[in-house]
């Protein structure tokens, strides 16, 4: 019997447990197990892949938690532009958006992008007209602040010049909060379709319209019934030269290797050789998962038919 599947993650870094109070750790928890059950009751109903990681990303982008959707960290302007992709690894069609603001859920305008229109890819003003026509639900730029998110901006943005003036500690904070906390999710469906979607607010202070990898199929988001659906969270720049994620797809279609060793070539190999810090999950059409990271940590979590259901945040 086909094997349903449903992974997800919120982002790897620098996660140490001496970093966390346990009332943050349960409420990363919590957050993790409502996007997993928010896609599972998906496939569990005869759902759709799509369906189903849309439904999760969804979640996680309406937590404040996570750096998508509402929590999205602040640009080097003060305002948030998200990046999301999705992939359906039935038939290769795909949506994504680039730089939009003040859409509340960038993954489902990703989505509208895939099954209305004729277009793979929208940014910016272009994306955000498109989704007034498909009346995709809006939120004024006060549902993205967070006083934490907003903290962290300050002490960035203070830390370059602070950087500049060789102040140690001022560096030394930077480098506790370096962690990444795009959302994705993958997932196989009852009927061994596979789908990939990610979503994301990107770098802190990033500047001059920077998309991450993220959006771009292939870096940060890919899925092809084939091989594998993968979303990926790290340091977009390598995961964009790697073209991370099709190359796992790549090396399991030419290379015959497992959706686990091809994960740990580009992860631990490739990206590690050009100092790409992050990680990916995975799925491959027989309900496979893998979840792979070079970071201390990754907020992940997965669950199948088959009687596994983890949520993790550290290092195995
Ligand atoms: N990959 C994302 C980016 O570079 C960041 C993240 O994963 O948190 O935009």
């Amino acid at each position: 019997m086909q094997k349903i599947s449903l992974a997800i993650h919120g982002g790897a870094g620098t996660i140490l447990k001496e970093l966390m109070t346990p009332e943050l750790e349960q409420e990363y928890t919590r957050a993790l197990n409502e996007s997993l059950q928010a896609g599972y009751v998906i496939l569990k109903k005869g759902g759709s892949a799509v369906d189903a990681v849309q439904a999760a990303v969804m979640s996680m982008e309406d937590n404040l938690l996570f750096n998508a959707g509402r929590g999205s960290v602040f640009t080097n302007k003060g305002s948030h532009e998200m990046d999301a992709a999705v992939m359906d690894g039935y038939n290769l069609s795909a949506g994504a958006v680039a730089g939009v603001k003040n859409i509340r859920n960038p993954v489902e305008l990703a989505t509208a992008i895939m099954q209305h229109s004729n277009h793979v890819f929208l940014c910016g003003t272009g994306a955000n007209e498109f989704a007034l026509n498909q009346k995709i639900k809006m939120e004024p730029d006060e549902y993205f602040f967070s006083q934490f998110r907003y903290d962290q901006w300050k002490a960035m943005r203070d830390g370059d010049s602070y950087a500049l003036d060789h102040s140690n500690a001022k560096v030394e904070a930077l480098m506790k909060d370096k962690k990444f906390g795009t959302v994705g999710a993958v997932a196989c469906d009852k009927n061994g379709h596979i789908a990939a979607a990610t979503s994301t607010g990107g770098m802190t202070n990033k500047k001059y319209g920077r998309i991450g990898d993220s959006p771009v199929i292939g870096a940060g988001n890919y899925a092809n019934n084939k091989t594998c659906a993968i979303s990926c969270t790290g340091h977009g720049e390598p995961f964009i030269k790697a073209v991370a994620a099709y190359d796992v797809s790549c090396m399991m279609e030419y290379k015959k290797l497992s959706l686990y060793d091809a994960m740990y070539e580009v992860v631990n190999k490739k990206l590690v050789a050009i100092e790409g810090e992050g990680g990916m999950i995975g799925v491959d059409a027989a309900g496979n998962i893998a979840m792979l990271f070079n970071t201390v940590g990754m907020y992940r979590a997965a669950r199948n038919s088959h009687g596994l259901e983890v949520v993790k945040i550290y290092g195995d």
